[in-house]
């Protein structure tokens, strides 16, 4: 489900090495995610296998037919893959769940007043594109988890629907309570739009795509080019995915045959108020319909009408019901096992699942992990034994809420917690730039990987192509530099929507999440339009970067199975962290100054007089100004992790020096670096919303998919929450200490390993 965003942020430099170094690089077998000579040649085997003509085949196959969970041809792929790692020498079997998933009886969208119009609701067929027809097999365009209703009332815009919007709405003194609200895609995980629009008060909720964020203001819409046409839904799940991804009525615990289930009524993730996408082609009537004042200018989309806010005169009835059946979802899990440390799981996973055909979502990313399960499995018939158990994960039910991935961390919580290492995600997949989101235990290995594969199209690696990308946008001298002077490109942090998930937020294992795209356009996303046709028009025909996705994720999954001591370091994360918290600092002295500068602009008659008086204006009102909050337990814990780091780097070095006996058991450093990551959980969770428990990244409460990096605090600082931030940095202060402790704990056992 994931829509990829390109932040190019920050990027690798990699001077030439000499032959020299280039040797020292490789004695340091299997640390920091180099690899030795002998494991280099199996890497260099492994990365001239992934075929696209292979890719193509299968994504040709898996996209036939519609393939949404519960549906037969759901089931049909997961038969189809599950033998496909059987045949290729894996131990694999499919793990089923039962979970709830609504679908749609009824959808009734009508405008009532002032004049009638009853909305679409439906994708037409494209000539030429032949999945395109398929109707009878389509999940009708729908936001799952929206509850059932039968309202009518007023209209409101209000733009993206995030908090801001509904600031800017009481400032314009117009109140969305009683009314129905329509917003536009975009700025927000589409869950979080009907929530806010509940928390103030409506009692509906439509979604569109406007053409200015996805349609023919960004180019020429379907068939014609990749953007969404006028009829283009983008359906999606509502569910309230910042509280807890995965089966709402087993939040915790794996739902299986003997999981307890709440009741539908008590499940906190399913929405409060009917919700549902409209295309843009729907969406137009509407809009045309509101009067009131005119929309903000940054309100305004591209369609060929003024934007108005409403309320009303335009009025509208919204109906919707829904079958709310449990769904079986088969997770298709497969295992190669390790030849010294069977114990240590590396996993690896992409969903299979799609909304419609999902060519693009999700099935460009899973062809790319099946190529990498062909090529390891016939590297495993040539003599090739990963020191680590690997696990391949081809996930079920990601669509309406991470269900597959979720239920499966949830069902393997205790041995995921002994035994897992990382988790490597993908998703979708195109044409373009390496994304890399995750862990920064696991930068230098990430960078590593990414300065040697070498992009398709450039003749640059991946990394170096990232480099020069991000230099390109760069918007100032200083940013430049301090782009060039670094070492490593730094990774983006982990939001949500993808299956990463359970496995970082709830179980504390390292993960990363790969894909490559951003050339071709998105017009398509979770429309029938994701098809095979439109993805061997428009993205990556020739599936070059799916076999660039296989080499990079399939290198990174075989040097965390082959390395002495699994390749973490922690330098990377003691600048993340202390990154984080110079930005939380920030935050506070800007609320701080923003609520005394507020107060001013009311006190002085500021807003009185910079605003039209023939135009509405609420000022709002005054605020008590907090005092600054007391940093001072977070700035020593970051000092406490970056000597932590620089113990675990110094323990490191002298191993490499000291070329420790062959038979040296790196064994007990495993468990302490594995639990590196365990650390950073806190186990009654973020306030809240206890099923996330990793204390540096969770998805925002008010954004959804967006990410927020040390969420306890950074939220109740937004929130103005004061006590409440207080609290929590005691308490992020706290795990970051036992986060410097068990780095510690990692570099004593390194050094009596090595000696
Ligand atoms: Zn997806």
């Amino acid at each position: 489900m994931r829509r990829i965003a390109f932040l190019l942020v920050v990027i690798l430099c990699s001077p030439l090495l000499t032959v020299g170094q280039q040797e020292e690089q490789a004695k340091l077998a299997g640390f920091f995610g180099n690899s030795s000579a002998d494991e280099q040649a199996w890497e260099q085997k492994f990365q001239a296998i992934p075929s696209p003509d292979n890719m193509i085949a299968d994504m040709k196959l898996l996209a036939a037919r519609p393939h949404h969970v519960g549906s037969p041809y759901d089931e049909k792929n997961s038969e189809w893959l599950l033998a496909q790692y059987k045949k290729w020498g894996w131990d694999a079997h499919i793990e089923t769940f039962q979970v709830l998933f609504p679908t749609p009886k009824l959808r009734v969208l009508e405008m009532v007043a002032p004049t009638r119009f009853v909305a679409q609701l439906r994708e037409p067929p494209v000539p030429g594109d032949p999945t395109s027809s398929q109707q009878s097999e389509q999940l009708p365009t729908y936001n799952a988890y929206s509850p059932d209703g039968d309202v009518t009332a007023p209209l409101v815009y209000a733009n993206y629907g995030v908090p801001e919007d509904y600031d800017q709405l009481a400032r314009m003194g117009i109140s969305v309570k009683g009314a129905i609200v329509i917003t536009r895609y975009g700025h927000s995980w589409r869950g979080i739009k009907p929530k806010l629009a509940y928390e103030h008060g409506a009692i509906g909720c439509l979604i569109y795509s406007d053409p200015r964020d996805d349609g023919y203001y960004e180019g020429d819409v379907f068939p014609k080019g990749p953007w969404r046409p006028s009829q283009g839904v983008q359906r999606g799940s509502v569910v309230k995915m910042e509280l807890y991804p995965g089966d709402p009525l087993t939040p915790g615990v794996g739902a299986d045959a003997h999981a307890k289930r709440l009741p539908i009524k008590e499940a906190k993730t399913i929405e409060d108020i009917p919700v549902m996408p409209i295309s843009y082609g729907d969406a137009l009537p509407l809009l045309k319909a509101l009067g009131g004042p005119v929309a903000p200018s940054d309100w305004r989309g591209a369609l060929p009408i003024t934007y108005h806010v409403g309320p009303g005169p335009a009025k509208v009835h919204l109906k919707l019901q829904f079958n709310w059946d449990l769904k079986p979802v088969r997770d298709v899990i497969a295992k190669l096992p390790g030849s010294t440390y069977a114990d240590e799981w590396v996993i690896r996973g992409n969903h299979y699942d799609g909304w419609v055909n999902g060519a693009e979502d999700p099935i460009a990313g899973q062809v790319a992990l099946l190529e990498e399960a062909r090529s390891l499995g016939q590297l495993y018939q040539q003599g090739w034994r990963p020191k680590r158990t690997i696990i391949y994960c081809s996930w079920d039910g990601e669509e309406p809420g991470l269900l597959g991935s979720t239920e499966w961390v949830e069902e393997h919580g205790d041995e995921l917690a002994t035994h897992a290492v990382a988790y490597i995600n993908s998703d979708t997949n195109g044409r373009g730039y390496l994304q890399a989101e995750g862990s920064h235990s696991l930068e230098s290995l990430v960078n590593n990987v990414a300065d040697e594969i070498q992009d398709p199209e450039k003749g640059i690696s991946v990394g170096k192509r990232r480099q020069l990308a991000a230099l390109a946008r760069t918007e100032s001298p200083e940013e430049r530099q301090k782009l060039e002077s670094q070492k490593n490109f730094i990774l983006g942090d982990l939001g949500s929507g993808s299956d990463y998930s359970a496995f970082i937020d709830h179980a504390g294992i390292a993960s990363i999440d790969y894909g490559f795209g951003g050339e071709a356009g998105g017009g398509i996303y979770h429309s029938i339009y994701d098809d095979f046709y439109w993805y061997s028009h428009f993205d990556d025909p020739t599936e070059a970067y799916g076999r660039t996705l296989s080499q990079t994720a399939g290198t990174t999954i075989m040097r965390l199975a082959d390395s002495d001591v699994p390749p973490l370091d922690f330098t990377g994360l003691s600048d993340a962290v202390g990154r984080f918290v110079s930005e939380l600092e920030k935050l506070d002295k800007s609320e701080i100054n923003e609520i005394q500068w507020q107060n001013k602009e009311i006190q002085d008659g500021i807003f009185a007089a910079s605003t039209d008086p023939t135009k509405k204006f609420v000022p709002p009102a005054t605020e008590e100004v907090p005092s600054p909050l007391d940093f001072s337990p977070l700035d020593d814990a970051v000092k406490n992790l970056k000597q932590a780091a620089g113990h675990y780097q110094s323990a490191f070095d002298k191993v490499q020096e000291g070329t420790p006996a062959s038979g040296a058991s790196f064994q007990t450093v495993d468990q302490d670096l594995i639990s590196t990551e365990r650390a950073l959980l806190y186990q009654e969770g973020l306030p809240g919303r206890p099923w996330y428990r990793h204390e540096l990244v969770a998805p925002g409460i008010y954004t959804g998919y967006g990410v927020k990096t040390i969420p306890a605090v950074r939220e109740a600082i937004e929130q103005k929450n004061w006590s409440q931030a207080a609290d929590q940095i005691t308490i992020v202060a706290g795990v970051l200490q036992k986060e410097a402790d068990s780095i510690n704990a990692a570099a004593s056992a390194l050094e009596s390993a090595g000696q």
